[in-house]
This record gives C-alpha cells, sequence and structure tokens, in this order.
C-alpha cells in the first residue's frame, strides 16, 4: 500500500501548499476556521469504507456496530450541546441540511420567507439559481438601508400578506442578533414555521454568547464548521417530536444515501471540544476581536478613507465593511488584504450599485484566528493593518505583510502536523 507522497505527488505536494498558506496567512472569512487535528484524522480515517444507510440501530448494512457507536455520540453530544431533544448529524454540508429541512416542513410550490441574498440571506434561503428559490416560492425580506438591521415591520407586513408556509431566520452575513421570539410570534400570527438557519453563529450559541434559537424555532439548522469549528458539515436540531420524524425521513431516504461516518466521526470530535470550557473562553475572544476591528474601523482616519461598518459595529464574529464612499471596491480590498496576508471575502452591500462580482464590501470574520489563539492585543494589530491597508493611494504593502508574517509566526497553526513530501 502506497503512501499518499509515493502515489500521487501531485496531491501530496498541492495539500502541502494549502497547508503552508494557512500557516503563514491570517485567515479571516468569517465562515472559516480550523478544524482540531483530532477532528482531521477521524475525518481521515478507515469510516470513509462504510457505508451505513439508515439509523444507528436501524441500518440497511451489515457491518455497523462500531460506526452505529460513533453516530450516536454524535448525537447525543450536539443534543447536549444545544440542549434540543432531537439532533440529526447526517447532512453532508449546511446546504443539504437546509435542502432536509425544508423537505420536512414544506411541499414544493409553498411560500417560504427569508433574507434577501443582497442582504446577508443565504443562497439556501430563496435564492432564484438555487433549488430554494426552483422548487418553492420565495419571498424575500430585507434590512432596513439606514440601521442595517432586518426590517421585522417588512417581515410581519410579508407574511401577512403572503402567508409563508415557512419563515426563516438565519444569515451569512449580518452583524447583529436577530430576535428570534419575535419571528416566532410573527410565525405564530400566520400560522408558519419557524426555521432558524443557525450555521454562521452556532459556536456563540454553544456557549452561551448568542441567544439560542432552540426555544423558539420549530427547526434549527446549522454547518459544523463555522463558528463551530469542527469539520465540514451539516446538521439539523429540533424539540418537535413530529417535526423530528420528518427531519429523519427527509434526510434519509428524502435527501442523502449513506451517512459520511468519517465526517460524523469528526463532527463528535468537534462537539466534544465544543463542550470544553477553552471552547467557550474561544468564542469570547472570536466576538471581542470582531468588535475591536468594528471600532478601529469606525475611527475618524477610516472614515475619511470612505470606510463604514454596517449597523455601526457588531454583536457577532464578523464585521460587515461597506466601501460604497470608497475609492477601492469590494474586488480590491479584497486583493489588497491578499497581499499583505490577510484572506477575508468581498460581500454585496445592501443596494450595491456594483456588480455582485466586484461589490461594494468586506466581510471579515475573527473565528479562525481566535481558533490560532488570538486575544485582543493581536486582534488589535490586525485591525491596525487592515485600515493602513484599506487607505486609498499608495500603501506599504512590504511593511504590513511583515507585520502579519510576525503574527502568524507568533501562534504557529498545526505545527505538529507533519508534510506528506519533505
Ligand atoms: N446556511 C448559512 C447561513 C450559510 O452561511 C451557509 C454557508 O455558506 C450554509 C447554510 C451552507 O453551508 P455549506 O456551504 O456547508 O453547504
Amino acid at each position: 500500500d502506497q503512501h499518499l507522497a509515493d502515489f500521487d505527488p501531485d496531491i501530496a505536494a498541492l495539500l502541502d501548499a494549502e497547508l503552508v498558506r494557512q500557516q503563514t496567512t491570517l485567515e479571516m472569512i468569517a465562515s472559516e476556521n480550523f478544524a482540531p487535528v483530532a477532528a482531521l484524522e477521524a475525518q481521515g480515517s478507515v469510516l470513509t469504507n462504510k457505508y451505513a444507510e439508515g439509523y444507528p440501530g436501524k441500518r440497511y448494512y451489515g457491518g455497523c456496530e462500531f460506526v452505529d457507536q460513533v453516530e450516536q455520540l454524535a448525537i447525543d453530544r450536539l443534543k447536549q450541546l444545544f440542549d434540543a431533544d432531537y439532533a440529526n448529524v447526517q447532512p453532508h454540508s449546511g446546504a443539504s441540511a437546509n435542502a432536509a429541512a425544508l423537505h420536512a416542513i414544506a411541499t414544493a410550490g409553498d411560500t417560504i420567507l427569508g433574507l434577501d441574498l443582497a442582504n446577508g440571506g443565504h443562497l439556501t434561503h430563496g435564492m432564484k439559481l438555487n433549488f430554494s428559490g426552483r422548487l418553492y416560492n420565495p419571498i424575500p425580506y430585507h434590512v432596513i438601508p439606514e440601521t442595517g438591521l432586518v426590517d421585522m415591520d417588512e417581515v410581519r407586513a410579508l407574511a401577512i400578506e403572503h402567508r409563508p408556509r415557512v419563515i426563516i431566520a438565519g444569515w451569512s452575513a449580518y452583524p447583529r442578533q436577530l430576535d428570534f421570539a419575535a419571528f416566532r410570534a410573527i410565525a405564530d400570527e400566520v400560522d408558519a414555521i419557524l426555521w432558524v438557519d443557525m450555521a454562521h453563529f452556532a459556536g456563540l450559541v454553544a456557549t452561551g454568547l448568542h441567544p439560542s434559537p432552540l426555544p423558539h424555532a420549530h427547526i434549527v439548522t446549522t454547518t459544523t464548521h463555522k463558528t463551530l469549528g469542527g469539520p465540514r458539515g451539516g446538521a439539523i436540531l429540533t424539540n418537535d417530536e413530529t417535526i423530528a420524524k420528518k427531519m429523519r425521513s427527509a434526510v434519509f431516504p428524502g435527501q442523502q444515501g449513506g451517512p459520511l461516518e468519517h465526517v460524523i466521526a469528526a463532527k463528535a470530535v468537534a462537539f466534544k471540544m465544543a463542550l470544553q470550557p477553552e471552547f467557550a473562553e474561544r468564542q469570547q475572544r472570536t466576538i471581542e476581536g470582531a468588535r475591536i476591528l468594528a471600532e478601529r474601523l469606525l475611527a475618524d482616519d477610516a472614515v475619511a478613507a470612505g470606510i463604514q461598518v454596517l449597523s455601526g459595529g457588531t454583536d457577532v464574529h464578523l464585521v460587515l465593511v461597506d466601501l460604497r464612499n470608497s475609492e477601492l471596491d469590494g474586488q480590491q480590498a479584497e486583493d489588497r488584504l491578499h497581499e499583505v496576508g490577510i484572506t477575508v471575502n468581498r460581500n454585496a452591500v445592501p443596494n450595491d450599485p456594483r456588480p455582485p462580482m466586484v461589490t461594494s464590501g468586506l466581510r471579515i470574520g475573527t473565528p479562525a484566528l481566535a481558533t490560532r489563539g488570538f486575544g485582543a492585543d493581536e486582534f488589535r494589530e490586525v485591525a491596525e493593518i487592515i485600515a493602513a491597508a484599506l487607505q486609498p493611494g499608495e500603501v506599504d504593502i512590504e511593511g504590513l505583510r511583515k507585520r502579519t508574517h510576525v503574527l502568524a509566526e507568533r501562534f504557529p497553526l498545526y505545527p505538529g502536523l507533519k508534510p506528506f513530501t519533505s
């Protein structure tokens, strides 16, 4: 049996190059994080070989005695983490979890009310090219342009006008907390089901730093790789027994075949990690880092450079930068930060005058750097580097890149991980 470096040196070299990229740059894509080595090991295991259609104790394949225990541990830990009665850990991704959730609570043609994509919603909340927009009848709600906050009056007015089957509360790019109780009140008023997609802020919920949607939502979906810090994947939670049954069959056989038990093992590892006190401390540093960055970008010199912070700050793990008044567009700003060694993504702002491939905004997140160990001092330095990089005109790229390298070296990522090639 040949190892990777011998059998496929091309792929081995690329994996090594990616490891070095992650180690030597500062990762600030708000949806990314670094899974612990223990999760990488679980995911890179022989469980990838196993078919296990069905659920623990009720499989359609033999030989499931060990993966049954793996999956049950993942389920039990996830339920404990979010104080939920029912959990499904099989969705392959956040989008798969969302497809299964909609499958469980709605029928093709039903109206769904979700946050507009350009206002911070996700593709799976009703974007027209996505399954959610093709199979269902999406009605978008928006943020109030002046405040950047979700317009709950509009949500209620649209709910009364369109009588949606499902109201979706959740986001991919929004810097504040949603009022789940207010969403539930509107859902009850029009007899709709409330689905909360907590993919982005699940890690904050798990540690009590963000209100939990579980007491309010009929069904909750999440990813496991964002603030939760585990392997790429999805999961679904509910406290409602009837919905739990529907979600179970919506995932399998409704949407998926065999579950990825190697990924489920890595999810179990990540849920165990999220139950430790260090995880709460990490989420605290995550939020603190985002606040420090927002405050720095609200300072006079940043305002003079045309930088605005959507909603005037943040309560979560990310900051949305509005560059409509800046010389730099979203693409140029993303490239500028890339040059200094900071990875972010450009992001449309509400009523963005520039095209979606360019945009007038940036989404900057702190989870991955908090996982790396960054605290307030390091986030202050990162905020200084970002503020300097986004100034108009000539910028000392070389000097800023040196400063990001110093930070990256002070907080080694995966120090024990051996490259495949040497
Ligand atoms: N839901 C929300 C709110 C997200 O932000 C994302 C990720 O971008 C997803 C779902 C989809 O997750 P995945 O990329 O794993 O399909």
